[in-house]
């Protein structure tokens, strides 16, 4: 059964089928056991409403949670105890007042207790992350944002699983597979939605106080590194990979073409881009430690390149460029999206700032802003423009040679701006 093929017809339209009969055995061997996941699956595919408001609940939920985050990261309490109090007469709020989006508008932002006005930011961003939880649920598992379904360059299915259809009638397989394939995406879903709710309050407390607290970003990169493990790359594609002659490998690294004209890319994954591809036999495909590897050399190299940047510009302008908050923060962002996931998160957080710069130019308002903010957005954009990014850039990611040149020709150029600044200013400085 050729899966591949189907890609163009799996998503978006659920398949209105009877409920088909596994075989408990067959069952066991496509759903691991777990019938309660295949109604879950069911309840997305058929009232995708339905999946919305929930997602949209769960992430107004997260951002009342993060509003506390942010609020307490800076001042070193514990974010978990004691429960949320007003920062004025210090009495506890009650649960009932304390409903994410609707307890501030049926208090009118005040206080039950003494009135003191509570900021609409809370209100705000408790929005925002409601927003891009449901957003982010339409775009990932409902619209197959990241691309596995149609762009996917490797099967999504093991033969076992594909094995487990085969007493089954041709539409109701294909129900089965959509269920599937809706829950792999539900979790690729909250390993992107974990890394959004470390974005947000990383982003507000940079901005808040011009630092992102040192515990945030250390437990941001644990925790990536776990979920690393647990989406090792290519999951939700099958971990193995069609049987490739070592030119053909090196066809795929070009995003060349193998077999009857169809385009070979790398496989995307949760994890969106390994270590390095072919992987070496040590490092085999969805296994955690491969996983855990990816992550690991996404963190070390996200916090080395700011280092060295922020090293090289302090110097250059002699006096602090940059945070170490930065240099934490892609940190984290390195262990969810991979080292060059960094590579593409910089690039396009350079681009984010200068945008906002030339609008604080030409407005002359507004404030400037850290640069963790623009980390975290680069961080999004290349998370979610992934399945179009790689394509253009897996023949620079992959090729020893070339990259080495790159390095080597961005380490020359940092030092010689680097030069031609301090000359800048020492030449300033001495009139
Ligand atoms: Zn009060």
């Amino acid at each position: 059964m050729q899966i591949r093929h189907l890609s163009g017809n799996v998503y978006p339209k659920a398949l209105d089928v009877e409920k088909y009969d596994f075989s408990s055995a067959d069952q066991r061997k496509f759903y691991g056991g777990r019938k309660v996941l295949s109604g879950l699956a069911g309840l997305v595919l058929d009232h995708s409403w339905v999946a919305l408001s929930v997602a949209f609940v769960a992430g107004a939920i997260v951002g009342s949670f993060l509003n506390v985050c942010i609020y307490r990261l800076p001042t070193e309490l514990s974010i978990f105890w004691p429960p949320s109090r007003c920062g004025s007469c210090g009495q506890s709020i009650r649960w009932y007042d304390n409903i994410p989006l609707i307890s501030y508008w049926v208090l009118r932002g005040r206080c039950r207790h003494c009135g003191t006005r509570f900021a609409m930011r809370y209100f705000w961003i408790e929005l925002l992350t409601a927003l891009v939880f449901s957003v982010g649920f339409w775009w990932v598992v409902q619209r197959d944002g990241h691309g596995f379904v149609t762009q996917g360059g490797a099967s999504l299915f093991t033969r076992e699983e594909v094995q487990a259809l085969d007493g089954l009638a041709a539409e109701q397989r294909l129900r089965a597979l959509q269920e599937k394939i809706t829950l792999r995406l539900m979790g690729v879903w909250l390993y992107d939605m974990v890394l959004v709710s470390l974005l947000v309050v990383a982003t507000f407390t940079d901005i808040d106080t011009m630092t992102i607290p040192l515990r945030w970003t250390v437990s941001g990169t644990v925790l990536g590194c776990l979920a690393g493990a647990w989406v090792a790359w290519p999951w939700p594609m099958a971990a193995e990979l069609p049987n490739l002659s070592p030119w053909e490998r090196q066809l795929v690294q070009y995003g060349g073409i193998v077999n009857t004209g169809t385009i070979m890319p790398v496989p995307l994954g949760a994890q969106m881009w390994p270590i390095w591809f072919p992987l070496p036999d040590w490092l085999p495909p969805g296994s955690w430690w491969t996983g855990l590897a990816n992550a690991i050399a996404g963190a070390v190299f996200g916090t080395l390149l700011m280092r060295l940047i922020r090293g090289v510009f302090s110097w250059a302008f002699r006096r602090e460029a940059l945070g170490l908050g930065d240099a934490d923060l892609m940190m984290l962002i390195g262990a969810f999206l991979g080292w060059q996931g960094v590579l593409v998160t910089l690039t396009a957080a350079v681009f984010l700032a200068l945008g906002y710069g030339l609008f604080l130019l030409i407005t002359a308002r507004g404030r400037e802003l850290p640069f963790g903010p623009f980390l975290a957005g680069g961080a999004l954009l290349t998370l979610w423009g992934a399945a179009w990014l790689m394509r253009p850039a897996q023949a620079m990611f992959f090729d020893l040679p070339l990259l080495l040149l790159l390095a080597g020709a961005f380490t020359i150029l940092s030092v010689f701006l680097g030069m031609a600044i301090r000359l800048i200013t020492l030449i300033l400085w001495a009139r």
